[in-house]
């Protein structure tokens, strides 16, 4: 009958962590600009280092924000806000950002809301000032986006990015066009929902349905729930995910892992 493919975006099809990582750091500039009156240019390269060693603990974008100043707070102790900052290390926050996250946010007195508008809004200036160079600080994954060109399958992007960031990466890098009504972003609701949604569109009874990530968190959420049973699920081992949860994944028998050349493969 076919299959239907729900693929998650960053971390499987672009590699966009110098985008958000950069995105972040100007975002950061903007809701804590006193921070950085220290900061040097060798200090913000490495905190763009930094980042790509945490990337894996990132769910949704704004959370880069957040990572920008707690590293600067690691390093710089006369900005000090939060309890957890002192001593803590890079392999720390991979340990344990799900814990740290909330207190932070807390002792910054943060709110989700309005730091995911201020990610999107630096980012849509950022691409309204200079295309060229947002869109370079993207790249899609060797062999993505002809996967995605002459795939067969019935394609899905589900991703908690702003869909209308994920459309024009595909258009304008990949030359992909996904109809938007094919693409499930940000404000759509938790993945595992829609996943709920797709298979119980008519137009998909029969299909066989499967749903690629690269976070391990996430694939575990589909597993909680029996709803979900039908689903193939794969970790993307090309993706921001660590050796440990790939580990972790390997004993999991819902979950496959899944290497870059046999994605592309599969999509066709
Ligand atoms: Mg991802």
């Amino acid at each position: 009958m076919g299959d239907l493919y729900a693929l998650d975006f960053d971390g499987i099809l672009c590699d966009s962590c110098g985008e958000s990582s950069l995105s972040a750091v100007k975002a950061a500039k903007v809701r804590w600009p006193g921070l950085f009156d220290g900061v040097d240019s060798k200090l913000e390269d490495w905190i763009v280092d930094q980042m790509f060693i945490i990337r894996p603990v990132v769910e949704t974008g704004y959370e880069n924000l957040l990572l920008v100043r707690l590293l600067l707070e690691m390093r710089l102790p006369s900005i000090r806000k939060s309890s957890v900052a002192e001593g803590l290390t890079i392999e720390g926050i991979l340990e344990n950002w799900s814990k740290l996250k909330p207190v932070i946010m807390e002792e910054w007195d943060e709110k989700r809301e309005p730091l995911v508008d201020l990610f999107g809004k630096v980012r849509d200036e950022w691409m309204e000032d200079d295309l060229a160079t947002w869109i370079d600080a993207n790249r899609f994954y060797p062999g993505v986006a002809d996967a995605l060109k002459f795939a067969s399958s019935k394609v899905y992007i589900v991703t908690t990015k702003q869909g209308r960031f994920a459309e024009a990466l595909l258009r304008e890098l990949a030359g992909v066009t996904i109809p938007s009504e094919r693409i499930y972003g940000l404000g759509t609701g938790p993945k595992v929902e829609v996943l709920k949604q797709l298979q119980k569109q008519s137009e998909h009874q029969g299909l066989t349905l499967h749903f690629v990530e690269d976070r391990l968190a996430t694939l575990k959420n589909v597993i909680k729930e029996p709803e979900l049973d039908g689903w193939n699920l794969y970790l993307g081992k090309w993706g921001y995910n660590t050796q440990k949860e790939r580990e972790e994944a390997a004993g999991i028998s819902r979950v496959q892992l899944l290497e870059l050349s046999d994605f592309s493969k599969k999509l066709k």
